[in-house]
């Protein structure tokens, strides 16, 4: 089978192809890509990169399972979700090794990771309430209007690498559950989930073509914005490309939302308790090597509390236990590819260059037997400015700033300066500071002595600003509405009347 995912105890590099029609099936672009495992450096599986045709194929698949699966009532819609969702909580060991093995970050997070995926899908099993619409009797003498959600059609969901369980299944659950077909494109550097996925989804009895995976790059996702047989793109990524998919999937006539890149700060209030504070902050910016949309990449401190904050800080990340992902008692593991990392190392260099304070230098992170591996240890910088551009691109590794601001009102300005709006946390003790801060920021999703607020599943989740274009939030109510069309019907059953022509507009007599 060419979708063999390479476990413990079926070692060995895996050929990942795609998945078409509810079968695996072989690339033949003659493309491929590496598939690293980044604690050891080496090269762990291939993945085929679909040609347009091959994309076409699965855009094809999902338009023909279209018809009878918009058909089945929600209800039975729910029942595979069911099955899916206990498939999901069986083989979530599995799945969490394959994200560790792929992404590199440490196993307990991956099974976190795997957990809040299957919260959308408990979620999407409650389909046949979400879907149900509004009623008005007698709007007007004898008619009645009522309202109903229908399916877009083929949707596509375009993902990144880190994190290949959780962000698909922020859109696959919601999209089947309302009627429409899909097909995934993952992140190349860690294909390994959606194509278990498409396996799961299938014992769980999903009728062939209703799910497809392709492998890809560039050349399926252009396919999948212009194909006039997709209706709707959801994607997950950095911002260039989100603002590119928006405009280019939106010229082509489709309904899009693209969540981009984010530079979430996290405000800490001179009342806040400093402790708490620092090691919210060190989960926050280091787990997952800060390979997280909602990682918290500067710390605000706000008038007397810095040197205190910073102290702690740096005691916190000099203690950070950095290894493979497998490995028990590691708080971090290695970047995803080794240009990754050179990238991030990149921009600690540059943070010296411009003049801030290294306060502890990872970029000398030694682990024994795993040499080869793209680890980078926790660095941390105080003293940075807004000027400088280690404070205003994402960085999208273990790189802290610290920014120091005199009070409230100048960390609100500092945050809603920021081009992106993702996530955005407040600790304090004051009720006063905290409500001030969650009315006033410019981010979609706020914490209030929480460091990452991400929205549970009925919930909706998204950013702000530079961090997302498009109106709606995926999944929770947001996700329904996305992979909805509304339609509203206003009926009368007129008995024994004569009609007559009505010419102008009709309104309430
Ligand atoms: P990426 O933008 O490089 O890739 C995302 C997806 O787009 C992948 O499937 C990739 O193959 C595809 N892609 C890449 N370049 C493309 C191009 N030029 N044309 C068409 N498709 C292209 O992102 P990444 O490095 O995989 O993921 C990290 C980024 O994702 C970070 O910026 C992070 O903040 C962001 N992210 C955002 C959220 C959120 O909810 N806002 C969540 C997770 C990750």
């Amino acid at each position: 089978m060419n979708t063999r995912v390479a476990t413990g105890s079926n070692p060995g590099p895996a050929q990942y192809g795609h998945s078409v029609g509810g079968q695996p099936v072989a690339g033949t672009s003659g493309r491929t890509g590496p598939v690293f495992n980044p604690a050891t450096g080496q090269i762990q599986a291939t993945v085929a990169f679909a040609s347009a045709e091959e994309t076409r194929s699965a855009i094809r698949s999902a338009k023909a399972a279209l018809p009878a699966w918009a058909a089945t009532p929600p209800l039975q819609r729910a029942r595979v979700l069911f099955r899916f969702k206990a498939l999901l909580e069986a083989h979530a060991d599995e799945l969490a090794a394959i994200i560790t093995r792929e992404h590199g970050k440490v196993l307990a997070d991956a099974r976190g990771e795997v957990t809040r995926g299957s919260e959308v899908v408990e979620f999407a099993c409650g389909i046949p309430h979400l879907l149900k619409g509004e009623f008005s009797d007698s709007v007007g003498s004898g008619i009645d209007s009522w309202s109903l959600r229908q399916p877009v059609g083929v949707c596509a969901g375009i993902t990144p690498f880190n994190f290949p369980a959780m962000v698909p299944l922020w859109m696959f659950p919601v999209a089947i559950a309302c009627g429409n077909t899909f097909v995934l494109k993952p992140s190349e550097k860690a294909p390994g989930c959606a194509l278990r996925f498409a396996e799961l989804l299938s014992e769980a009895g999903l009728p062939p073509g209703v799910f497809n995976v392709v492998n890809g790059d560039r050349e399926a996702v252009d396919t999948l914005l212009a194909d006039p047989d997709v209706a709707a793109v959801s994607f997950v990524g950095s911002t260039p490309v989100a603002e590119a998919i928006y405009v280019t999937a939106s010229a082509h006539g489709k309904r899009v939302q693209a969540l981009g890149g984010a530079k979430n700060h996290l405000v800490v209030m001179p009342d806040a308790d400093v402790r708490q504070a620092t090691q919210a902050l060190l989960g926050a910016a280091y787990g997952s090597a800060g390979e997280r949309c909602m990682a918290i990449s500067v710390a605000v401190a706000v008038g007397e509390v810095a040197d205190a904050l910073v102290a702690e800080l740096k005691a916190g990340v000099n203690a950070l236990r950095v290894g493979p992902g497998t490995a028990a008692d590691v708080d971090m593991g290695p970047l995803v590819t080794r240009e990754h990392l050179h990238k991030v190392r990149g921009y600690v260099d540059l943070g010296v260059k411009e003049g801030a304070t290294l306060v502890v230098d990872g970029r000398n992170q030694l682990v024994p037997g795993h040499e080869d591996g793209f680890f980078l240890g926790g660095c941390l910088f105080d003293h940075v400015t807004p000027s400088m551009r280690i404070y205003r691109e994402e960085i999208f590794g273990p790189v802290l700033v610290v920014v120091r601001v005199p009070d409230l009102e100048a960390a609100l300005a500092l945050v809603n300066a920021h081009e992106f709006g993702n996530g955005t946390s407040i600790f304090t003790a004051s009720g006063a500071a905290a409500q001030r801060f969650s009315q006033g920021v410019q981010a979609g999703m706020v914490g209030v002595n929480v460091p990452i607020p991400v929205p549970m599943a009925f919930h909706s989740f998204g950013g702000w600003k530079r961090s997302l274009f498009g109106a709606l939030h995926v999944h929770g109510p947001d996700g329904v509405r996305f992979y909805t069309r509304l339609k509203t019907v206003t009926s009368r059953w007129p008995a024994g009347q004569k009609g007559s022509s009505d010419f102008v507009m009709p309104t309430m007599k």
